[in-house]
């Protein structure tokens, strides 16, 4: 579980970037955070993978407190987070297999584990067959599946997907979602981001928008519309 009490985020003497967010977050949820750009989307998502840390407030994610975390186990925090990201980073000289391979040699994975790993999650993406693709031959719809099998090669609890579908047509873009959804019936926790009003619309998951730093809609499920 996901639990943000009164956490305020500053990162100058301007008005904060986040402003006494409260949140609660299951375990295996599927949440969908909106806003325009600038509403703290991306900071909150930061002060999740500890690549910020919140100026006030407490952060517990599985458990552990993020004011207790010691420096030498933010990495094991961060293995516990898989991250995707709207420009893929991935690795160009590496073929698909590699790219994905990589991830799970980085973090002494032996090679009979990624040997059976990287199929499976290849499989789940929907990418059986492309082992062998370089990133440059492959579209952007794949490009970003294979991002998300990288990170999700180590199994991570929890999924952050900041605008994964930023680069991508309407296809393309709600078949992300589709492999995101696929993951998270797996048990995986899922945060997206989105600018992308079709998918916000048509996605039936808890919505949770934020503007100037502060939560201001939190809708469960189909009940939620835009207006
Ligand atoms: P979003 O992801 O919703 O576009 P951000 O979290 O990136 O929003 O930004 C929220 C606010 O925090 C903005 O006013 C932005 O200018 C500011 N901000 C974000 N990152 C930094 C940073 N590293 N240093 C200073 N200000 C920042």
């Amino acid at each position: 579980m996901i639990v943000l009490d009164r956490v305020t985020k500053n990162y100058n003497n301007k008005s904060p970037a986040l402003k006494k967010i409260s949140l609660k977050i299951n375990a295996k949820e599927f949440v969908v955070i909106i806003g325009k750009s600038g509403a703290g989307k991306t900071t909150l998502l930061r002060l999740l993978t500890r690549e910020e840390r919140q100026t006030s407030g407490k952060i517990v994610v599985g458990g552990i407190d993020y004011d207790k975390l010691k420096d030498r186990n933010i990495p094991m925090l961060r293995r516990r987070i898989g991250v995707v990201f709207q420009d893929f980073k991935l690795l160009p000289n590496k073929n698909v297999y590699e790219n994905v391979a990589f991830a799970l040699e980085i973090v002494g994975k032996t090679n009979a584990q990624i040997k059976k790993t990287v199929p499976r999650v290849l499989e789940i993406v929907g990418l059986t067959g492309k082992e062998k693709s370089m990133p440059a031959q492959l579209s952007g719809g794949e490009r970003q599946r294979v991002a998300i099998a990288r990170s999700i090669a180590r199994q991570p609890k929890i999924l952050i997907a900041d605008e994964p579908t930023g680069n991508l047509d309407p296809k393309n873009a709600w078949d992300i979602i589709k492999v995101l959804e696929k993951i998270n019936k797996y048990g995986t926790t899922v945060l997206l981001t989105t600018h992308n009003q079709e998918i916000v619309n048509k996605i039936k998951r808890r919505v949770i928008t934020l503007k100037d730093g502060q939560v201001v809609g939190d809708h469960a499920k189909a009940e939620y519309k835009h207006t």
